[in-house]
Formats: structure tokens, sequence, C-alpha cells
């Protein structure tokens, strides 16, 4: 007989656990089933934390390399210990990933280490290994497989010289030379490490300019930013083909105007993700894919055209970020247990974590003006900014996009220091459909970064007090 549960999982990202947990919370049976050999998903193990430690580590290599001097710190040699970098690396991994761990036991989660499959509508097999399986049984099963890195078709990955961002996260070396293709998050992200730890980090980009999601204006001055930071970028480049020769690869690609080729070390092959369903017996159960994107199709309950087989995160439409993924594994579980929860869309933050971070919520000044909507804008620089002066952190500014007619704050864009806890307001603002003037009524405490929120928002309406 098949062990039976009210829920079954496939996948223990932050979309698969988070749901997990609060399925459990709501006194559902559930069991979580992940094929690697840690929970937390591509984001504990492989993205958005390991990323970030290394985001913080090379950070501080940079400021004590060339930084320390201007606060009058005086150092001897700075030296880099890679090793040691990538252990404390992990060590930040694994506590985070044990801790899923304890919080599944507490939840008393069944969790299971195996390849799961769907066997029907209410049936999933659990390959543990070679030679063994188990079969689960559910009304109710949801995937939260995640994505994939995205390969180019002529540029396979080798997993050496011609990587994903999985394996530029445990270089044991610093690459001399480092080709980043895609000017996406995960592609500056990692090109900013390296580039910091010592390579000489080219990013060569299809589209006329980086993080081509973003607010324009913000992205022109973060590229003039990096590039002071030492990153070289060559936009509307195509690359056509690479070549491993040796312990080198030669990277062959065409601008506008004529073919280049470079070179280098390391390719990090940055151009995306893709939903990653092989495997989970989809197309036997008939469930709609989008054709374009691989997304699995779902309603507004996150149910499959096929009852009671369920998808949210990274494997379905919309930003592929943790934060939404976790959004989306609450709500689910709370739709399912029959309350009414639901993920606004509109107020999902997106941020880069370069230094200076890039942080924005809501419309870019281009989609509010494809939308044909009258809008002012408050800027405030972060160079008129008292605590920014004293963090010697100056570069970027915030941005506020407000209805011209009711004030309501559409678009939020900060580049600048320590952006991404600076957006939480932003966030707050647009979920509660606040003004620009409520922001702007709103005690902030001084000297904090936040003071540059404010003063944007009083920049809306031409009332800025420090510029
Ligand atoms: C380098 C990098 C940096 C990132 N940084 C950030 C960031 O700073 N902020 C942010 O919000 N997002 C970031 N992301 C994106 C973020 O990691 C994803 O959006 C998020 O992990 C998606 O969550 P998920 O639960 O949908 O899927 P995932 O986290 O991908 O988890 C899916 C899980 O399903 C398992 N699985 C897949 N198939 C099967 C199967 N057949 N059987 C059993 N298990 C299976 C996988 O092993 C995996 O553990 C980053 C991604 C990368 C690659």
């Amino acid at each position: 007989m098949p062990d039976r549960f009210d829920l079954i999982i496939i996948g223990a990202g932050p979309g698969g656990y988070v749901a997990a947990i609060r399925a459990a919370q709501l006194g559902l049976q559930v069991a979580c089933i992940d094929k690697g050999p840690s929970l937390g998903g591509t984001c504990l193990n492989i993205g958005c934390i390991p990323s970030k430690a290394l985001l913080d580590s090379s950070e501080l290599y940079a400021l004590a390399k060339s930084r320390f001097d201007r606060h009058g710190i005086k150092v001897g040699d700075v030296g880099l210990d890679l090793a040691k970098m990538m252990e404390r690396k992990n060590r930040v991994v694994k506590g985070l990933t044990d801790g899923v761990a304890f919080l599944f036991k507490k939840n008393k989660i069944t969790s299971m280490q195996g390849t799961a499959g769907l066997a029907g509508a209410k049936r999933v097999i659990v390959q543990k290994s070679d030679k063994e399986s188990t079969t689960l049984e559910a009304n109710a099963i949801l995937l939260a497989t995640g994505s994939e890195p995205a390969a180019l078709s002529n540029l396979p990955f080798n997993g050496t010289t011609i990587v994903s961002s999985t394996e530029a996260l445990t270089f044991d070396t610093v690459p001399g030379q480092l080709i980043v293709i895609g000017a996406g998050y995960i592609g500056l992200e990692m090109g900013s490490v390296w580039s910091r730890l010592g390579s000489k980090v080219t990013v060569l980009e299809f589209l006329p300019r980086i993080v081509p999601t973003m607010d324009a204006e913000i992205a022109v001055l973060l590229h003039k930013i990096l590039e002071k930071q030492g990153l070289k970028f060559h936009l509307e480049t195509k690359v056509t083909r690479a070549t491993a020769r040796g312990n080198q690869v030669v990277v062959e690609a065409e601008t506008k105007s004529k073919a280049v080729s470079f070179e280098v070390d390391r390719v990090l092959v940055a151009v995306g993700r893709r939903p990653l369903t092989a495997g989970l017996g989809l197309e036997e159960l008939g469930i709609i894919k989008d054709a374009k994107t691989g997304q699995v199709m779902v309603d507004e309950d996150y149910q499959t055209n096929v009852k009671g087989v369920y998808a949210i995160g990274d494997l379905i439409a919309g930003p592929m970020l943790a934060h939404k993924a976790q959004d989306e594994g609450v709500a689910f579980a709370e739709r399912l247990a029959g309350q009414k929860a639901h993920v606004n869309y509109a107020a999902i933050p997106g941020v880069v974590y370069t230094w200076p971070e890039v942080a924005s919520v809501g419309l870019t000044e281009e989609q509010t003006k494809e939308r044909g909507q009258e809008y002012r804008i408050g800027k405030f620089p972060f160079a008129a900014n008292g605590r920014a002066r004293c963090l010697d952190e100056t570069d970027g500014w915030v941005k506020i996009i407000a209805d011209a007619r009711t004030d309501r704050v559409l678009g939020v864009h900060i580049l600048g220091p320590r952006a991404s806890d600076l957006i939480a307001e932003a966030v707050n603002v647009i979920e509660f459909a606040g003004s620009s003037e409520d922001i702007a009524r709103i005690c902030h405490a001084h000297p904090t970064l936040s003071e540059a929120v404010r003063e944007a928002a009083l920049a809306v309406d031409r009332r800025a007090i420090h510029a």
C-alpha cells in the first residue's frame, strides 16, 4: 500500500519548503521530496545565499584593498585566501539548509531524498536510488521543481571552462580573464565577485543595455559605476562560438559593426533560467505548459489543468525570485486549506546585489509611459544624504514615480548603498496603495539612508529639503 498524505510536494526550494511548513501549520499531513542532498533548493544551495555570501566577502576584500585608506585606516598587504572564503560560504549555506531540515522536523513534515515524478493525478513515484523506489499518494500534489540555467546552443556548458552560475560559485582559483555572457542580475553579481577578487571581467550582452527589466535611467548609471569598478561591457554583441583550447577558451562574437574575439580562462553563461520539468511526467498526464517558455500553466489557486496537481515558483509565470516563490507557497497552502490568500504581483521587489545595489518595485518609467499614464517623478541623490556621506557611499539616487493626478506611488527605483533593505519601505507603500505624500509625511530617523527615500518623495512635489 502506498503511503498516504494530504499533500505531496516535489521540490524543497523556497517555494516547496515554505508551502510545506505553512500547510503543516494548517494541520495537513505533508511529504516533501527533493533530489538534492540538502533542503533549500537553488536559492539556499546554489543561488541567492552562496552568491550573497561571496558578494559580501568580496566587497569587504575590495574595501580593505582600496577604500580603508580614505577612512584613515592603515592595513598592511591585504591578501586573499580563496579557499577560506569558499569555506565560509559553504558554512553559511549549511547552517541555513540544516535550519530548513530542523523546521521540517519541528512541523512533522516527512522529508524524502529522491527523484520524484507523477504516476497519476494523485500518485507520485520517488526513485530513491537505482534499486529503490517508493510510491506515495495524496489528494493534492504540488510541483515546485524550480528552474535550471539556460544554455546557449552554440556554447554548451563543459563544467570547467564554459560554466553556469553553479560552477562560478565554486571556482578554486581566481580566473585571470573571465567573460560573462548576459548582463542580467546573475551575470553582474558573479562578474562583480570575480572582478573584486582580481579577474579581468568582460560582460557581453546581446541587448543595447544592462539589467533589461530595470528602469532604464538606473541601468545607465549602474553601467557607468560598474565600468569605473573595472568591468568592461560590450553591448549589442552576439556570441557566435566558443572553442576550448587547452585551459583557455576562445569566444567569438559579432558587434553591430565587426567580428570580435576574446581568449579567456573561463566563460560564465548567464543568459537566464528555464523551468525544470524533465522527468516529472507532465506530458503523460496532459498538464499544459506555455509553448514558448515551458512554464506550467496554473489558475488563481495555482492548480494546473489537471485537478489536484498544482505548481508554484520558478516553474510558473512571473519573476524567477525566491521571495515570489515563497509567497506563492504560502498563498497556495492557505487556499488549499480554504483561506483567501493571494500574492500581489504588482508589489514584488527585484534586487541586483552589485555594489552599490539596485532595488526596484512597481512600474519603471518606461512602463508608466507605455500605459499612457500621467506621472510625476521625485529624485534624490545619495550624495546629499548625511549617512551616505559618513559611509563614503554617495553613488546613486532614489527615484519615485507617482500618479500625476492621485499621487499614488507607481514605482520606486533605488541605486545606492543597501538599496535591498531600503526598498522594503516602498513595497509597503505600494502594497497599501499609498502616495508619495504618505512617505513624505512619515518621520524617518536621522541620519539614515532611508531619509533619501523621504526626500525623493518630497521631490515629487518639488519640495525636497536637502537638494
Ligand atoms: C546564482 C543565483 C543567484 C540568485 N539570487 C537570488 C536572489 O538574490 N534573490 C532571489 O529572490 N532569487 C535569487 N535567485 C533565484 C532563486 O534561487 C529562485 O527564484 C528560487 O530558488 C526558486 O525557488 P523554487 O522553489 O521555485 O525552485 P528551486 O529553488 O529551484 O527548488 C527546486 C527544487 O526542486 C528539486 N527538484 C527538481 N526536480 C525534482 C524532481 N524531479 N524530484 C525531486 N526534486 C526535484 C531541486 O533539487 C530543487 O531543490 C538566484 C538564482 C541563482 C541561480
